[in-house]
């Protein structure tokens, strides 16, 4: 195995000294979830991204100029301590167990680091809020304990991956702050050392789940396509679709702005949709064609350059799209329950969105959104 190139580590500008940087040159963070070898007919969802793809997608960002963050790198650019220009943090949520077998090689090999977020009260189970593909096995503690060694810090996904908008103080206690010293015991280090971030279930949050993220003593929590300061930052879906190019022209700020653009559209907005999210024709070798992707595999801005991936926006995103929200919270603490909304749930939300009295910005009409 080749030696690895060493991980982008934390700046050494001086404590406290904020650099003139532009705060505009954001890290783009990228969000996985599982990975196969080859493309698999029963994840309607598109979240088992070839591992072959992956690595093409990270050589390409390497190849290109692009810097693969840790979590201290990350810090450093919001912080203004450091440029954020062409620089990625690679997250993955959920835990399966193909971030051990497959991606978490392949990251160490290019030295690409990575945030891996788990839930804890599933540490070691199986994906049980995901009907299909139905009982992914999750990574077992010690595997996890494992990647870290490998450039893969670990992260806080909730308890049992329950959306956390609505639900009592008592339970988002539960799910944040119990949830990281439940995780940091499996990892048998100090949760201020080995659980560090937060990714929201299905990306979803209000001010109470924010609040409480903070509280646990997260410093940063990762949402999707959503940005509502530091507890909720903004990462792009990577999913099983995508082709090099869609994922090229994913890094530019013009896709977020697309996005945004058409949140105004709405009737619009579900046409780029329906187009955008068609699963590209396979090869005749390859795997059957998957059912319409849950997500957007190409992106809304198809004549987009790509030869040349340009700097980050001028500004922050601003939320362009919310995960729907939940009928009702969900009421039991059962690390089997499931949360898991179908496509249909996810449309009867969307069809009555609601504006976000925390973030003034109210959900797209088309309602659906990568999920986290
Ligand atoms: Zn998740």
């Amino acid at each position: 195995m080749a030696e690895p190139r060493p991980a982008t580590t934390g700046s050494t500008a001086a404590p406290g000294r904020r650099s003139p940087l532009r705060p505009s040159r954001s890290t783009v963070v990228l969000m996985y979830h599982g990975f196969c070898t080859t493309r698999r007919a029963d994840d309607p969802e598109n979240l088992f991204v070839e591992v072959a793809r992956l690595e093409e997608q990270l050589t390409w960002l390497l190849a290109h100029g692009w810097e693969a963050l840790d979590l201290d790198g990350y810090r450093d650019v919001r912080a203004g301590r450091r440029s954020g220009h062409r620089t990625v943090l690679v997250t993955i949520d959920d835990g399966f167990d193909s971030v051990a077998d497959l991606a978490a090689p392949v990251l160490h090999r290019l030295g690409v680091p990575a945030v891996l977020f788990v839930p804890s009260g599933l540490v070691g189970a199986t994906a049980t809020w995901l009907p299909e593909p139905a009982s992914s096995p999750l990574l077992q503690p010690e595997r996890l304990r494992g990647l870290p060694a490998l450039g893969v810090e670990i992260g806080l996904h909730g308890r049992d991956h329950r959306d956390l908008r609505g639900i009592d103080p008592e339970e988002l206690h539960r799910q944040t702050a119990l949830a990281r010293a439940e995780l940091a015991d499996f990892l048998g280090a100090p949760a201020a050392r080995c659980v560090r971030s937060f990714a929201y279930p299905y990306g979803a949050h209000d001010r109470a789940a924010r609040d409480a993220v903070a509280a646990a003593g997260f410093l940063e929590a990762f949402s999707v396509f959503d940005d509502a300061g530091p507890m909720a930052v903004s990462r792009v879906d990577v999913n099983a679709t995508d082709t090099l190019r869609s994922f090229r022209v994913k890094l530019m700020p013009q896709y977020r702005r697309a996005w945004r653009a058409l949140e105004s559209a709405p009737a619009l907005r579900r046409l780029v949709h329906k187009v955008s999210t068609r699963t590209p024709n396979r090869t005749p070798d390859g795997p059957p064609e998957a059912a319409p992707t849950a997500v957007p595999s190409e992106p809304p801005v198809a004549e987009a350059p790509v030869a040349e991936a340009p700097e980050q926006a001028a500004s922050e995103p601003t939320p362009i799209r919310r995960p729907p929200r939940t009928g009702t919270a969900p009421t039991t603490t059962s690390a089997t329950t499931s949360t898991h909304r179908t496509t249909t749930q996810r449309a009867a939300f969307a069809s009555a969105p609601e504006p976000d009295p925390s973030t003034g910005t109210t959900p797209p009409a088309d309602g659906r959104g990568p999920r986290g």
